[in-house]
């Protein structure tokens, strides 16, 4: 059986893996000049930039059943945050995992006794669950994760302090209107594993998941400009100027381009973000993220990466980078401006030089409440195609590569 696949973001090289493991013959049509989607990792003068800035859970469950972990050798970000508003510091400790915790960061006063208990009585009523947010019900309609966190009984000090920075910087919505479905899912995965990121960056993860297929499966710089189609029945690709016929089609690009190439209703709205890169003296942040809780802030979340994995800079050098939810139309030099005004106000003594600067417009496809009823299925009602892509699921690394494993199951009739 020869299939085509239409993309090597996570799901597309998952579905691939899968279908080499299953003896079919796999063949990837990436349009860009590498694998990974919008999991990559540029190199500039010895800085790792990851395209924005991303994390992976170790307990996703269904990404670790494709990845070796030990061989991407993960370097893992401390438990809590730090919380800046203005020049006011607290640190939040590890609120899921350890009550002990508890006690010094009471002191911060960034969260009350209440908020604290309620967060790890909120992550026990969270275990155990599905395999992504599409199947993570709790037989409530789902609501926005700010009404879910509200009849949580969080204070809002600690919902403007910490929910909204932290899970702008995890679903890039600091307006909290993601549906309660997606925050119960990431929630329950902090809970039960380590944040990390690869020691080399995060595109080693789908290089490593490429490394599975033979050297000729993947063509890269060959954009799919239509499916071949023979009657209902898609047949194949038209690519690079030419015609590729296959048993079945999977296509595996961003929702916006699977619904104009396949015709099928996808989800059109999306989220992003803003990373910029400055190399820094030091923060002194350690391990943890840093999160602005300031109403108006400009940057949502920062990270010492270069703290994370050493790998991340050269050698004695140290490199930031720091998340901004809106600026988008700004030019380069305002971008960096105003990020060095918000990590200098933190950060009095440090020094940031800029590196670079990267616009993701599409991060993630929006995902508000009752969205997971409205996706699509990787099953269409077309012959030999089938979809894949966060977009079937939910949008992480996890749900993506579940949609390639479930898209490769499909073909294969399992
Ligand atoms: C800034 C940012 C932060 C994120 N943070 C996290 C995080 O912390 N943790 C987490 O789990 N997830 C995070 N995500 C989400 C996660 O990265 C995505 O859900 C996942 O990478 C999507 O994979 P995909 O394969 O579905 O799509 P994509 O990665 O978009 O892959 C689609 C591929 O199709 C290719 N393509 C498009 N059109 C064509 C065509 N016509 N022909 C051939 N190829 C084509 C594209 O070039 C691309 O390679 C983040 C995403 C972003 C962008």
């Amino acid at each position: 059986m020869r299939v085509i696949i239409v993309g090597a973001g996570l799901a597309g090289l998952t579905c691939a893996k899968v279908l080499n493991e299953r003896g079919a013959e796999a063949v990837v049509f990436e349009a860009s000049d590498g694998v990974g989607g919008r999991v990559r990792t540029d190199e500039k003068d010895g800085f790792l930039l990851d395209r924005g800035f991303q994390v992976y859970f170790t307990s996703y469950p269904v990404s670790r059943r494709h990845l070796n972990d030990e061989a991407l050798d993960f370097r893992v970000f401390d438990p809590g945050a730090v919380i800046q508003r203005g020049r006011e510091r607290s640190v939040l400790s590890d609120p899921l995992r350890d009550p002990k915790a508890l006690v010094p960061s009471l002191l911060s006063g960034a969260a009350n006794f209440e908020d604290k208990a309620r967060i790890v009585a909120l992550a026990a009523k969270v275990l155990p669950g599905e395999a992504s947010s599409a199947g993570e019900e709790n037989g409530e309609e789902d609501s926005t994760t700010l009404d879910y966190l509200r009849q949580s009984g969080f204070s809002e000090r600690f919902i403007d302090s910490f929910f909204r920075p932290f899970y702008g910087g995890v679903l890039l919505n600091r307006e909290l209107t993601t549906s309660a479905r997606v925050f119960r899912f990431t929630l329950r995965m902090l809970a039960m594993g380590s944040t990390v990121v690869p020691a080399r960056g995060m595109g080693e993860i789908p290089r490593q998941l490429a490394s599975h297929l033979p050297p000729d499966a993947i063509r890269l710089n060959s954009p799919v400009d239509a499916l071949l189609r023979e009657g209902e029945r898609v047949v194949g690709v038209w690519a690079t100027g030419e015609e590729h016929e296959a048993d079945a089609v999977i296509l595996a690009t961003d929702a916006p381009t699977a619904g104009k190439l396949a015709g099928e209703p996808v989800p059109e709205d999306s989220v992003g973000e803003v990373c910029i890169y400055y190399e820094t003296s030091g923060l002194g942040g350690g391990k943890k993220i840093l999160l602005n809780a300031e109403e108006d802030a400009f940057i949502n979340n920062a990270v010492e990466v270069s703290n994370v994995s050493e790998h991340y800079a050269p050698r004695d050098r140290s490199l930031v980078y720091a998340v901004t939810l809106a600026g988008f139309n700004l030019p380069d030099d305002q971008l960096y401006r105003r990020g060095i005004e918000d990590l200098s106000n933190w950060y009095p003594e440090a020094t940031f030089d800029p590196i670079a600067i990267r616009r993701i417009p599409y991060g993630q496809f929006a995902q508000p409440p009752g969205i997971h009823e409205k996706l699509p299925k990787n099953r269409t009602a077309t012959p030999g195609l089938v979809l894949a892509g966060e977009y079937t699921e939910d949008s992480s690394i996890n749900g993506s590569m579940l949609s390639g494993e479930k898209a490769a199951q499909e073909v294969l009739g399992a």
